[in-house]
Protein backbone atom coordinates (compact mmCIF):
# COMPACT_ATOMS: atom_id res chain seq x y z
CA UNK A 1 0.00 0.00 0.00
CA UNK A 2 3.09 2.76 0.92
CA UNK A 3 4.22 1.64 -2.39
CA UNK A 4 1.04 2.41 -4.11
CA UNK A 5 0.75 5.70 -2.39
CA UNK A 6 4.47 6.56 -3.50
CA UNK A 7 3.47 5.22 -7.34
CA UNK A 8 0.23 7.35 -7.01
CA UNK A 9 2.63 9.96 -6.28
CA UNK A 10 4.64 9.70 -8.70
CA UNK A 11 2.26 9.41 -11.25
CA UNK A 12 0.44 12.61 -10.37
CA UNK A 13 2.91 15.18 -11.54
CA UNK A 14 3.74 15.14 -15.20
CA UNK A 15 5.74 17.29 -17.48
CA UNK A 16 5.67 17.92 -20.89
CA UNK A 17 7.77 20.64 -22.97
CA UNK A 18 7.03 22.61 -26.13
CA UNK A 19 9.29 24.14 -28.12
CA UNK A 20 7.69 27.17 -29.70
CA UNK A 21 7.88 28.15 -33.54
CA UNK A 22 10.26 30.55 -34.76
CA UNK A 23 8.63 33.58 -35.11
CA UNK A 24 9.34 36.43 -37.74
CA UNK A 25 10.68 38.94 -34.98
CA UNK A 26 13.38 36.06 -34.08
CA UNK A 27 16.60 36.30 -36.36
CA UNK A 28 17.06 33.16 -36.77
CA UNK A 29 19.51 31.01 -36.13
CA UNK A 30 21.19 28.95 -38.90
CA UNK A 31 22.87 26.33 -36.24
CA UNK A 32 20.11 23.87 -34.56
CA UNK A 33 21.13 24.03 -31.16
CA UNK A 34 17.97 21.91 -29.91
CA UNK A 35 17.37 18.71 -30.65
CA UNK A 36 14.78 16.54 -29.26
CA UNK A 37 13.26 13.08 -28.73
CA UNK A 38 9.64 12.56 -28.07
CA UNK A 39 10.45 12.31 -24.70
CA UNK A 40 13.82 14.16 -24.11
CA UNK A 41 15.04 17.53 -24.87
CA UNK A 42 18.98 18.04 -25.83
CA UNK A 43 20.56 21.62 -26.03
CA UNK A 44 24.05 21.52 -27.73
CA UNK A 45 26.49 23.94 -28.03
CA UNK A 46 30.47 24.13 -28.35
CA UNK A 47 30.91 23.23 -24.64
CA UNK A 48 27.40 22.86 -23.58
CA UNK A 49 25.09 19.34 -23.44
CA UNK A 50 22.48 19.18 -21.67
CA UNK A 51 19.95 16.41 -22.16
CA UNK A 52 16.18 16.59 -19.89
CA UNK A 53 13.50 13.77 -19.96
CA UNK A 54 10.12 15.09 -20.39
CA UNK A 55 6.93 12.89 -20.36
CA UNK A 56 6.65 14.11 -23.65
CA UNK A 57 8.34 17.10 -25.89
CA UNK A 58 6.20 19.26 -28.13
CA UNK A 59 8.40 20.67 -31.30
CA UNK A 60 7.66 23.62 -33.27
CA UNK A 61 5.27 22.00 -35.73
CA UNK A 62 2.51 20.63 -33.12
CA UNK A 63 -0.64 21.90 -33.02
CA UNK A 64 -2.80 22.62 -30.11
CA UNK A 65 -4.72 19.76 -30.73
CA UNK A 66 -1.66 17.42 -30.10
CA UNK A 67 -0.81 19.54 -27.15
CA UNK A 68 -4.55 18.77 -25.70
CA UNK A 69 -4.60 15.34 -26.23
CA UNK A 70 -2.17 15.38 -23.58
CA UNK A 71 -4.53 17.24 -21.05
CA UNK A 72 -7.07 14.86 -21.49
CA UNK A 73 -6.33 12.51 -18.94
CA UNK A 74 -6.29 15.49 -16.44
CA UNK A 75 -9.13 16.54 -17.03
CA UNK A 76 -11.06 12.76 -16.77
CA UNK A 77 -9.67 13.36 -13.64
CA UNK A 78 -10.83 16.39 -12.55
CA UNK A 79 -14.08 15.25 -13.50
CA UNK A 80 -13.92 12.07 -11.63
CA UNK A 81 -13.53 14.61 -8.36
CA UNK A 82 -9.70 15.47 -8.07
CA UNK A 83 -8.37 18.77 -7.72
CA UNK A 84 -6.03 19.07 -10.69
CA UNK A 85 -3.71 22.12 -12.06
CA UNK A 86 -2.35 22.71 -15.50
CA UNK A 87 0.53 24.89 -14.91
CA UNK A 88 2.26 26.87 -18.01
CA UNK A 89 5.95 27.75 -16.91
CA UNK A 90 7.99 29.58 -18.81
CA UNK A 91 9.92 32.59 -20.49
CA UNK A 92 8.18 35.77 -21.54
CA UNK A 93 7.60 34.87 -25.13
CA UNK A 94 7.59 31.30 -25.22
CA UNK A 95 3.81 30.85 -25.71
CA UNK A 96 2.47 29.96 -21.93
CA UNK A 97 -0.67 32.23 -23.10
CA UNK A 98 -1.04 30.68 -26.46
CA UNK A 99 -1.04 27.59 -25.02
CA UNK A 100 -3.24 27.69 -22.15
CA UNK A 101 -5.58 30.61 -24.11
CA UNK A 102 -4.60 30.35 -27.71
CA UNK A 103 -6.66 32.65 -30.66
CA UNK A 104 -9.67 32.50 -32.34
CA UNK A 105 -8.29 29.82 -35.18
CA UNK A 106 -5.85 27.90 -32.79
CA UNK A 107 -7.51 28.13 -29.12
CA UNK A 108 -5.80 26.71 -26.63
CA UNK A 109 -6.42 24.35 -23.78
CA UNK A 110 -8.64 26.45 -22.22
CA UNK A 111 -11.07 26.75 -24.53
CA UNK A 112 -10.94 23.01 -25.37
CA UNK A 113 -11.40 21.82 -21.83
CA UNK A 114 -14.86 24.48 -21.30
CA UNK A 115 -15.67 22.55 -24.61
CA UNK A 116 -14.69 19.28 -23.49
CA UNK A 117 -16.42 19.52 -19.99
CA UNK A 118 -19.97 20.88 -21.46
CA UNK A 119 -19.50 17.87 -24.15
CA UNK A 120 -19.05 15.44 -21.56
CA UNK A 121 -22.00 17.19 -19.45
CA UNK A 122 -24.45 16.65 -22.17
CA UNK A 123 -23.42 12.48 -22.31
CA UNK A 124 -26.29 10.54 -21.66
CA UNK A 125 -23.68 7.62 -20.02
CA UNK A 126 -22.94 9.74 -16.90
CA UNK A 127 -24.40 8.31 -13.50
CA UNK A 128 -24.23 11.50 -12.37
CA UNK A 129 -25.29 15.27 -13.27
CA UNK A 130 -22.31 18.08 -13.89
CA UNK A 131 -22.91 21.18 -13.18
CA UNK A 132 -19.70 23.94 -13.35
CA UNK A 133 -18.72 27.53 -12.31
CA UNK A 134 -15.67 29.68 -13.40
CA UNK A 135 -13.48 32.28 -11.32
CA UNK A 136 -10.53 33.85 -12.41
CA UNK A 137 -7.72 35.65 -10.86
CA UNK A 138 -4.55 37.46 -10.78
CA UNK A 139 -1.59 37.06 -9.03
CA UNK A 140 0.47 40.33 -9.04
CA UNK A 141 3.29 40.90 -6.23
CA UNK A 142 1.85 39.01 -3.94
CA UNK A 143 -1.90 40.59 -4.21
CA UNK A 144 -4.78 39.14 -5.54
CA UNK A 145 -7.30 40.69 -7.73
CA UNK A 146 -10.65 39.55 -9.31
CA UNK A 147 -10.65 39.43 -12.87
CA UNK A 148 -14.59 39.15 -13.53
CA UNK A 149 -15.50 41.71 -11.48
CA UNK A 150 -12.61 44.17 -11.15
CA UNK A 151 -12.94 47.06 -8.78
CA UNK A 152 -12.50 50.08 -10.43
CA UNK A 153 -9.70 51.20 -7.35
CA UNK A 154 -7.76 47.76 -8.83
CA UNK A 155 -7.08 49.68 -12.16
CA UNK A 156 -3.15 49.43 -12.32
CA UNK A 157 -2.81 48.48 -9.16
CA UNK A 158 -2.64 51.84 -7.53
CA UNK A 159 -4.57 50.91 -4.86
CA UNK A 160 -3.18 47.04 -4.03
CA UNK A 161 -4.67 46.81 -0.43
CA UNK A 162 -8.12 47.17 -1.67
CA UNK A 163 -8.10 44.75 -4.38
CA UNK A 164 -6.45 42.63 -2.04
CA UNK A 165 -8.59 38.78 -1.99
CA UNK A 166 -7.10 36.43 0.98
CA UNK A 167 -6.67 33.20 0.93
CA UNK A 168 -8.52 31.29 3.63
CA UNK A 169 -8.29 26.94 4.62
CA UNK A 170 -10.82 25.82 6.50
CA UNK A 171 -10.59 22.53 8.66
CA UNK A 172 -10.77 20.03 5.97
CA UNK A 173 -7.52 21.73 4.38
CA UNK A 174 -9.64 23.58 1.44
CA UNK A 175 -8.66 26.27 0.07
CA UNK A 176 -11.08 29.71 -0.20
CA UNK A 177 -10.24 32.64 -1.61
CA UNK A 178 -12.64 34.71 -0.01
CA UNK A 179 -14.63 37.70 -2.42
CA UNK A 180 -12.97 35.96 -5.36
CA UNK A 181 -16.43 36.35 -7.88
CA UNK A 182 -17.32 32.74 -8.71
CA UNK A 183 -20.03 32.95 -11.92
CA UNK A 184 -22.60 29.62 -12.53
CA UNK A 185 -21.65 28.13 -16.22
CA UNK A 186 -24.62 26.67 -17.43
CA UNK A 187 -23.79 26.69 -20.96
CA UNK A 188 -20.10 26.99 -23.09
CA UNK A 189 -21.76 30.26 -24.57
CA UNK A 190 -21.91 31.92 -21.09
CA UNK A 191 -18.36 30.17 -20.34
CA UNK A 192 -16.65 31.50 -23.03
CA UNK A 193 -18.49 35.07 -22.44
CA UNK A 194 -16.79 34.80 -18.99
CA UNK A 195 -13.71 34.04 -19.96
CA UNK A 196 -13.44 36.20 -22.51
CA UNK A 197 -14.27 39.07 -20.68
CA UNK A 198 -11.37 38.10 -17.72
CA UNK A 199 -9.37 37.65 -20.61
CA UNK A 200 -9.24 40.92 -21.21
CA UNK A 201 -9.77 42.69 -18.67
CA UNK A 202 -6.38 41.17 -17.44
CA UNK A 203 -4.47 42.71 -20.68
CA UNK A 204 -6.37 46.05 -20.85
CA UNK A 205 -6.22 46.94 -16.95
CA UNK A 206 -2.78 48.48 -17.12
CA UNK A 207 -2.46 51.98 -17.82
CA UNK A 208 1.01 52.78 -18.16
CA UNK A 209 2.99 49.30 -18.14
CA UNK A 210 3.24 47.90 -21.56
CA UNK A 211 3.36 43.51 -21.07
CA UNK A 212 2.80 43.83 -17.19
CA UNK A 213 0.68 40.81 -17.39
CA UNK A 214 4.39 39.22 -17.95
CA UNK A 215 5.12 39.53 -14.37
CA UNK A 216 1.43 38.16 -13.24
CA UNK A 217 0.23 34.91 -12.76
CA UNK A 218 -3.35 34.40 -14.48
CA UNK A 219 -5.36 31.96 -12.60
CA UNK A 220 -8.36 30.26 -13.87
CA UNK A 221 -10.57 27.99 -11.63
CA UNK A 222 -13.27 25.80 -13.09
CA UNK A 223 -15.16 24.02 -10.27
CA UNK A 224 -16.73 20.86 -11.00
CA UNK A 225 -19.97 19.82 -9.26
CA UNK A 226 -20.69 16.45 -9.60
CA UNK A 227 -23.84 14.98 -7.79
CA UNK A 228 -25.13 11.55 -8.25
CA UNK A 229 -28.45 9.62 -9.22
CA UNK A 230 -29.21 8.13 -5.84
CA UNK A 231 -30.87 11.52 -3.98
CA UNK A 232 -28.97 10.33 -0.77
CA UNK A 233 -25.60 11.12 -2.67
CA UNK A 234 -23.51 14.26 -2.17
CA UNK A 235 -22.75 16.88 -4.35
CA UNK A 236 -18.82 16.58 -4.86
CA UNK A 237 -16.81 19.48 -5.93
CA UNK A 238 -13.63 19.94 -7.78
CA UNK A 239 -11.23 21.69 -9.00
CA UNK A 240 -9.44 22.69 -12.17
CA UNK A 241 -6.86 24.90 -12.38
CA UNK A 242 -5.51 26.58 -15.37
CA UNK A 243 -2.17 28.40 -14.62
CA UNK A 244 -0.67 30.91 -16.82
CA UNK A 245 2.52 31.61 -14.70
CA UNK A 246 4.76 35.18 -14.95
CA UNK A 247 7.74 34.98 -17.32
CA UNK A 248 10.50 32.87 -15.29
CA UNK A 249 13.50 35.14 -16.66
CA UNK A 250 16.15 36.15 -14.35
CA UNK A 251 16.36 39.38 -13.08
CA UNK A 252 19.31 40.85 -14.71
CA UNK A 253 17.94 40.43 -18.05
CA UNK A 254 14.61 41.74 -17.71
CA UNK A 255 15.72 44.34 -15.70
CA UNK A 256 17.08 45.62 -19.14
CA UNK A 257 13.92 45.08 -20.09
CA UNK A 258 12.41 47.91 -17.77
CA UNK A 259 11.34 45.43 -15.82
CA UNK A 260 11.63 46.81 -12.14
CA UNK A 261 13.05 44.99 -9.33
CA UNK A 262 10.19 44.36 -6.72
CA UNK A 263 8.33 42.90 -9.96
CA UNK A 264 11.16 40.36 -10.63
CA UNK A 265 11.78 39.72 -7.20
CA UNK A 266 7.91 38.34 -6.70
CA UNK A 267 7.75 36.60 -9.67
CA UNK A 268 10.86 34.68 -8.73
CA UNK A 269 10.32 34.34 -5.09
CA UNK A 270 6.84 33.10 -5.96
CA UNK A 271 8.17 30.52 -8.80
CA UNK A 272 10.84 29.18 -6.75
CA UNK A 273 8.11 28.67 -4.18
CA UNK A 274 6.19 26.71 -6.91
CA UNK A 275 9.31 24.77 -7.45
CA UNK A 276 9.95 23.94 -4.00
CA UNK A 277 6.52 22.88 -3.42
CA UNK A 278 6.28 20.35 -6.31
CA UNK A 279 9.94 19.24 -5.73
CA UNK A 280 8.79 17.92 -2.04
CA UNK A 281 5.67 16.92 -2.93
CA UNK A 282 7.69 14.71 -5.56
CA UNK A 283 10.38 13.89 -2.72
CA UNK A 284 7.59 12.97 -0.36
CA UNK A 285 9.14 15.00 2.56
CA UNK A 286 6.96 15.54 5.14
CA UNK A 287 7.12 19.39 5.13
CA UNK A 288 5.83 21.12 1.84
CA UNK A 289 6.56 24.59 1.91
CA UNK A 290 3.30 26.05 0.79
CA UNK A 291 2.80 29.45 2.95
CA UNK A 292 5.93 30.65 1.21
CA UNK A 293 3.45 32.61 -1.77
CA UNK A 294 0.38 33.16 -2.30
CA UNK A 295 0.33 31.23 -5.61
CA UNK A 296 1.15 27.88 -3.43
CA UNK A 297 -1.04 29.01 -1.12
CA UNK A 298 -3.71 29.35 -3.61
CA UNK A 299 -3.04 25.78 -4.98
CA UNK A 300 -2.45 24.16 -1.97
CA UNK A 301 -5.26 21.57 -2.35
CA UNK A 302 -4.39 21.14 -5.71
CA UNK A 303 -0.93 20.34 -5.78
CA UNK A 304 -0.34 17.07 -3.41
CA UNK A 305 -2.68 14.43 -2.01
CA UNK A 306 -5.20 12.74 -4.28
CA UNK A 307 -4.34 15.64 -6.74
CA UNK A 308 -3.36 15.78 -9.97
CA UNK A 309 -0.30 18.14 -11.59
CA UNK A 310 0.47 18.78 -15.44
CA UNK A 311 3.74 21.20 -15.54
CA UNK A 312 3.98 22.33 -19.31
CA UNK A 313 7.37 23.97 -19.73
CA UNK A 314 7.24 26.45 -22.48
CA UNK A 315 10.77 27.23 -24.25
CA UNK A 316 12.44 29.18 -27.11
CA UNK A 317 13.75 27.86 -30.06
CA UNK A 318 16.25 30.87 -30.23
CA UNK A 319 19.90 30.63 -29.60
CA UNK A 320 20.17 33.68 -27.80
CA UNK A 321 17.56 32.32 -25.33
CA UNK A 322 19.10 29.14 -24.33
CA UNK A 323 20.41 30.39 -21.11
CA UNK A 324 16.86 30.82 -20.22
CA UNK A 325 15.82 28.25 -21.98
CA UNK A 326 17.98 25.78 -19.65
CA UNK A 327 16.95 27.38 -16.50
CA UNK A 328 13.55 26.45 -17.56
CA UNK A 329 14.29 22.85 -18.22
CA UNK A 330 15.96 22.81 -14.79
CA UNK A 331 12.72 23.93 -12.87
CA UNK A 332 11.21 21.07 -15.01
CA UNK A 333 13.60 18.60 -13.63
CA UNK A 334 13.90 19.72 -10.74
CA UNK A 335 9.75 19.21 -10.32
CA UNK A 336 10.13 15.63 -11.69
P1 LIG B 1 4.07 34.13 -23.21
O1 LIG B 1 2.66 34.09 -22.75
O2 LIG B 1 4.87 32.94 -22.74
O3 LIG B 1 4.77 35.41 -22.89
P2 LIG B 1 2.88 34.19 -25.81
O4 LIG B 1 1.91 33.09 -25.66
O5 LIG B 1 2.35 35.56 -25.71
O6 LIG B 1 4.09 34.00 -24.79
O7 LIG B 1 3.65 33.97 -27.19
C1 LIG B 1 4.50 34.93 -27.77
C2 LIG B 1 4.27 34.97 -29.25
O8 LIG B 1 4.60 33.74 -29.86
C3 LIG B 1 2.81 35.22 -29.60
O9 LIG B 1 2.76 36.05 -30.73
C4 LIG B 1 2.28 33.84 -29.94
O10 LIG B 1 1.20 33.89 -30.82
C5 LIG B 1 3.50 33.17 -30.55
N1 LIG B 1 3.50 31.73 -30.30
C6 LIG B 1 3.86 31.12 -29.16
N2 LIG B 1 3.79 29.78 -29.27
C7 LIG B 1 3.37 29.53 -30.51
C8 LIG B 1 3.09 28.33 -31.24
N3 LIG B 1 3.23 27.13 -30.67
N4 LIG B 1 2.67 28.46 -32.51
C9 LIG B 1 2.52 29.67 -33.08
N5 LIG B 1 2.77 30.84 -32.46
C10 LIG B 1 3.18 30.78 -31.19
MG1 LIG C 1 1.60 35.50 -21.63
Amino acid sequence: EALNKILDIKGSIRALCRVRPFLLTDKRNIREHIVTGPEKIVVKLPGIRKEFEFEKVFLQEASQEDVFVEVEPILKSALDGHNVCVIAYGQTGTGKTFTMDGTNEKPGILPRALKELFHHQASKNNSYSLTFSLSMLEVYMGNLRDLLVPKPSCRAYEAPTKCNLTIQTDSKGLVEIEGLTDVPIPDLATASWWYTKGRSVRSTSWTNVNEASSRSHCLTRITIYRRGDASEAKEQASKLWMVDLGGSERLLKTGAAGLTLDEGRAINLSLSALGDVIAALRKKRGHVPYRNSKLTQILKDSLGDGSKVLMLVLVSPCEKDVAETICSLSFAKRAR
